[in-house]
């Protein structure tokens, strides 16, 4: 079998779900092409739901893209487009998950196993609504990398934050940088 792309995660689950997609601007890369991935991609964050279907993919990557279109107009300034409110307020209020408490004071969620999809959309749902809604500090801005063009939240002291990523698009532009300035030979 083929290798799978990889997740990329972050610090923030809404953010983390839309880099389910990398590379937007560029030559896409699809991490959860199937209802399987989708599955293990729900587990890795701590949402597990067991066997996901194609419907659950579709209504996944719904979500997703809404939560991409706000979190672009959010890093441009702009109103959030009523079809991407739309789309992430149903899927909050369609959720049922319940916040539930460690002994070690984590977080962690509980979802009903006949709803367990639409509980962990309603829980990256809420998260959207959470970042979006400037309920946590930070500031949104898209990736510097031309082929990507992400939106991430910038949770640094400084908020200059310049890409999605620092292990991928960040060293990537990097190495371009050092490429043009010495030349493909000195890549050795
Ligand atoms: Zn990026």
């Amino acid at each position: 079998m083929a290798r799978l792309p990889d997740f990329r995660l972050g610090s923030v689950l809404a953010t983390s779900f839309t880099a389910t997609l990398t590379e937007r601007a560029g030559e896409p890369v699809e991490r959860i092409p199937t209802p399987q991935r989708l599955a293990d991609w729900f587990g890795v964050v701590g949402l597990t739901t067991g066997p996901c279907t194609d419907e659950d993919l579709s209504r996944a990557v719904e979500l997703r893209e809404a939560i991409h279109r706000a979190a672009t107009a959010a890093a441009d300034d702009e109103p959030v487009p009523q079809h991407a409110v739309r789309v992430i307020n149903a899927h909050s209020a369609r959720g049922r998950a319940a916040a539930a408490l460690t002994p070690h004071r984590e977080r962690r969620w509980r979802l009903s196993r006949e709803t367990a999809v639409d509980d962990a959309l309603g829980v990256i749902a809420q998260d959207a609504i959470a970042v979006l809604s400037g309920e946590r500090a930070g500031r949104w801005a898209l990736c510097a990398s031309p082929t990507c063009r992400a939106a991430f939240f910038d949770t640094s002291r400084s908020r200059t934050r310049r890409w999605c990523e620092m292990n991928t698009c960040g060293n990537r532009e990097k190495k371009a940088r050092f490429t043009a300035a010495h030349g493909a030979s000195a890549q050795q």
